[in-house]
């Protein structure tokens, strides 16, 4: 029996499995598709989710292959917002096809020992007490395979999501925008954003000699996602939002995208979960639906590892509904509120875009935008105590080191995907008396030394939360204060 069955080679499932396999878990990935996906669709891997990359030793082949960009924007306003500031140690959106992701993650997640099944499509699924029978369809055939968990990262239209009767509340599409991936004979110097009564404009460099044009346009704006988009059509609406063509040609991929938005109601039904699209849809602002399903699945990886091993305590594996819902709900937001800055038509509407431009233009402000749109902002869990230190709960970013072996951020620490109890005096954290030797197989310790606010140690999830900061610059009484947190994490 298999102890993990995706469903879904799309960037989270294939994430997932990768990060199952840092533990030994046996996990294989069943997908509709013979061959990849080679649409290029997300073509930003935000800052949060290279640093996630930098974890595991991987951050520089995802950087090789794309393009940095330093900004972004917001509900297409001009005042554009500065990763520079976010203390991420790769302070940038990197552009790259969601094609070359995919492929990326699947060499990984094949080196480490994932197996990827494709022409195998899930059509329903049973649960008993210890296991869950799936059944595959191949070819013309069907069959069944018991796996003890298991994870729909099956998109939109979960299969796996339905046949464990999760619901998937929202509304449909009500509008629509266009994107073009083209060749420009007259290509902007950098990211380009334009505004005005017709709609909003974006062009931005996607590798390859190609640019994404993305657009919402008032006049076309009702088109449902299904209506063929020509080229023709999207030089007619860029002379009309941009005044110029810039010369496109060469379609690489052209479509239509709306804005549905939905959201499963629990991530968990038995022994299935629901990771990235399948727990979640939104209208593609910002460029966040990719990262944001990286980031459940960075979640889920060692929660569910250490369930399967018998090293979790009760409630964390819980904590993935409770902490991913969340996060999603607060992109959902703000890809709502990109959407009406995005759409906007009427005088009123326009001159919130501009005053929210002007609102970006204060660098807390503009601090605080890019670090949710870069995945560092996501809500504290559930449980974080209030008037504990202020790190308790956030996403590592700013931490320089120096290591005896010389990593230059804890980043490179935590290849192992195990909790890591740092301690940024110099000298070894005792272990919590309560037998941290034993959880030894589950807890990496390292020291280093580093001038952190007020910080003397420091206990990171294998997700780079922080767990725990600790203040004491006695060994005994900051070991006695990160053990009850140790206990929620591994026992
Ligand atoms: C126009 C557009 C632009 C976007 N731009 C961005 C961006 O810039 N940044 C960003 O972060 N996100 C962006 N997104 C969103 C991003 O593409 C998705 O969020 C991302 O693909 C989700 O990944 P996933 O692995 O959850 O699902 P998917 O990529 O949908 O993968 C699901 C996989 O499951 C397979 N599958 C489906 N049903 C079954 C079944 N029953 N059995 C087996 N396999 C099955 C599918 O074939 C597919 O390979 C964009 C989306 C669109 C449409």
């Amino acid at each position: 029996m298999l102890d993990v069955l995706i469903a879904g080679a799309g960037p989270v499932g294939l994430w997932l499995a990768a990060e199952l396999r840092l533990h030994g878990v046996e996990v294989a990935v069943v997908e509709r598709r013979a061959a990849p996906d080679g649409r290029s669709r997300a073509v930003g891997l935000q800052a949060g989710t290279l640093d996630t990359f930098a974890t595991r030793g991987l951050a520089q082949r995802f950087i090789e292959r794309g393009t940095p960009v330093p900004t972004g924007h917001f509900g297409a306003a001009t005042t554009r917002l500065d990763f520079s500031a976010v203390g991420a140690v790769h302070p940038f959106m990197l552009a790259l096809g969601q094609s070359v992701t995919e492929q990326l993650l699947e060499e990984h997640a094949v080196a480490v020992g994932a197996r990827v099944l494709r022409g195998q499509e899930v059509v329903s699924l049973t649960q008993g007490p210890d296991a869950v029978e799936v059944v595959i369809r191949a070819g013309g055939t069907h069959r069944t395979v018991r796996a003890r968990w298991v994870v729909g990262c099956d998109g939109t239209r979960s299969a796996v999501r339905q046949a464990a009767g999760i619901d998937f509340p929202g509304q449909d599409t009500t509008m629509t925008g266009w994107l073009a991936d083209v060749e420009l004979d007259d290509p902007p110097t950098g990211p380009l954003a334009a505004t005005g009564p017709g709609g909003s404009f974006l062009a931005a460099p996607i590798g390859d000699g190609v640019h994404r044009l993305a657009g919402l346009s008032t006049a076309t704006m009702h088109r449902g996602t299904g209506e063929p988009l020509t080229l023709a059509e999207v030089r007619e609406q860029t002379r009309a939002l941009l005044g110029r063509d810039l010369g496109l040609r060469n379609p690489r991929w052209l479509s239509r995208y709306g804005n549905a938005t939905r959201q499963a109601a629990r991530y968990r039904a038995g022994r299935v979960l629901v990771a990235g699209d399948a727990a979640h849809m939104f209208f593609p602002a910002g460029g966040q639906g990719m990262n944001l399903g990286i980031q459940d699945a960075t979640n889920l990886g060692w929660k569910l590892a250490a369930t399967l091993q018998g090293r979790a305590p009760d409630g964390l594996l819980d904590s993935y509904d409770t902490e991913r819902r969340p996060a999603a709900r607060a992109v959902i937001d703000n890809t709502r509120a990109q959407l009406a800055l995005f759409a906007a038509a009427n005088p009123e509407q326009i001159a919130l875009r501009e005053v929210w431009s002007a609102a970006l233009a204060e660098p807390r402000t503009n601090r605080q935008w890019a670090r949710r749109i870069a995945g560092f902002d996501d809500p504290l869990p559930a449980g974080t105590e209030p008037g504990g230190h202020p790190l308790n709960g956030t996403r590592l970013a700013g931490l320089a080191l120096n290591t005896p072996a010389g990593a230059p951020t804890a980043h490179p620490l935590m290849h192992h995907g195990r909790p890591l109890l740092l301690d940024l005096g110099g000298t070894t954290t005792p272990c919590p008396t309560d037998g941290l030797e034993r959880r030894a197989a589950t807890v990496d310790t390292e020291t280093a030394h580093a001038l952190w606010r007020d910080v003397t140690a420091v206990l990171i999830r294998p997700d780079a939360r922080i767990a725990w900061a600790g203040t004491d610059t006695d060994p005994q009484r900051r070991a006695a204060d990160c053990l009850p947190t140790l206990r929620t994490l591994c026992r």
